[in-house]
């Protein structure tokens, strides 16, 4: 089976992981600061904070930033669960906002409607979720202006995102978003196994993390609630938990952060190199995801078409071993979503949902699968219009 993604590990990854197996730390040792701090100078944030998982740092921002019961949280309706399911863990309500229909990004548009009819209804809208989908980077600043209107902390999920660049700004950069979080599975642009990080330019919120990380105790004598107490001492001064990335899973970030330009540029050349391989396919109704310009580089985590008859393709390149997928069953059609509220469907996403599909798309691929996967979702759709 070809994969729509997966990880590339080579020797360094291996030894800078094996590395720190043979070091005295295996965990709270020197591996996660200076993750952190490459992730600040790949991004240009000014803090990172390493988690055990995306899921993870998207709990924490929430937390960090006092959201709970009787808030609600607004959320892209196309994204992968954990989008949504962390304003859950803290107790808020979710709701959803409608998505452009061909890139499945939330637009300005969509959320400005969705905060109008939440203030009609009495909802009280403390942080929006955007989701980078693919890897495209949301119009964030857009966003933003209407953060100023209504008052909410703007969260960026970008799980698939790392390395993508808008109107010169680096994804995880902190100039419109209040926290950006980052996952290192190893379906993303770079692996820790599992991972994720959480990038924030404000110190307080930074502070918050790193205590909520850790079972929300405090070590650093500067910030201790007693004071003059022994060097033992240490104080849990909130409820925290254990998010904390390892120094295992921190090395193998690091060795990858040294290939992440070569992984963006191999997913980058793929992306630009699809087009002539589905040209042909383009009357029997394919759309191509927007390419590349110069002022939005997509990090290209998935290469999502527009496609008739996506199930019958779908099965017909499963059955030949394309690992095709689909991203995503909009979060509210889930039982537990539906259990909670009947969410109604939303136009775009719904949309968006029934005609999107993931082909292929990762440093290891070349050009011959490329033109393989094209000609079996030809093949696919020729067959489609015979048997109709
Ligand atoms: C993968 C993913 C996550 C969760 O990442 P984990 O590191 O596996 O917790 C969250 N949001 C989106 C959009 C994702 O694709």
């Amino acid at each position: 089976m070809i994969p729509y993604s997966t990880q590339c590990i080579d020797e360094d990854d291996i030894e800078a992981v094996a590395d720190v197996l043979r070091s005295p730390f295996l965990t709270a040792g020197p591996m996660v600061p200076r993750f952190e701090e490459a992730l600040c100078e790949v991004t240009g944030a000014p803090y990172a904070v390493a988690v055990s998982s995306a899921t993870a740092g998207l709990h924490l921002t929430l937390q960090a930033l006092g959201i709970g019961e009787g808030d609600t949280v607004l959320v892209s309706a196309i994204s992968f669960a954990s989008s949504a399911n962390c304003a859950r863990m803290v107790g808020a309500a979710v709701d959803f906002v409608d998505v452009d229909p061909l890139s499945g990004l939330i637009t300005p548009e969509t959320l400005a409607a969705k905060l109008k009819a939440c203030q009609a209804a009495g909802q009280r809208v403390r942080a929006v979720i955007a989701v980078d989908l693919a890897g495209r980077m949301t119009c964030l600043e857009k966003l933003a202006a209407l953060r100023e209107e209504y008052g909410f902390y703007l969260i960026e999920d970008a799980a698939h995102a790392l390395g993508a660049c808008r109107r010169g700004h680096n994804c995880g950069d902190g100039a419109c978003a209040d926290a950006t979080v980052f996952s290192f599975h190893p379906v993303k642009i770079i692996t820790t196994a599992e991972g994720g990080a959480v990038m924030v330019r404000d110190k307080e919120l930074h502070r918050r993390l790193t205590l909520l990380r850790s079972h929300g105790i405090e070590h650093d004598r500067a910030y201790l609630e007693n004071q003059n107490r022994p060097a033992y001492y240490y104080e849990m001064q909130t409820l925290g938990f254990n998010y904390r990335m390892s120094d295992v899973h921190a090395a193998l970030g690091l060795a990858q952060l040294d290939k992440l330009e070569s992984f963006l540029s191999k997913r980058r050349s793929l992306a630009k190199a699809y087009p002539a391989y589905l040209k042909e396919i383009l009357p029997l109704g394919l759309t191509l995801p927007e390419a590349d310009s110069e002022d939005n580089l997509s990090s290209w985590h998935l290469y999502q078409v527009g496609i008739p008859e996506r199930d019958r393709v779908y099965r017909f390149l499963r059955d030949r071993g394309i690992g095709v997928q689909v991203h995503y069953l909009p979060i509210y059609r889930h039982p537990y979503y539906q259990s909670l509220k009947a969410y109604p469907p939303l136009e775009g996403a719904e949309h968006f949902f029934e005609h999107t599909l993931s082909l292929p798309l990762h440093p290891q691929l070349n050009t011959v699968t490329l033109s393989y996967v094209s000609s079996l979702i030809n093949e696919a759709l020729e067959k489609a219009e015979e048997d109709a």
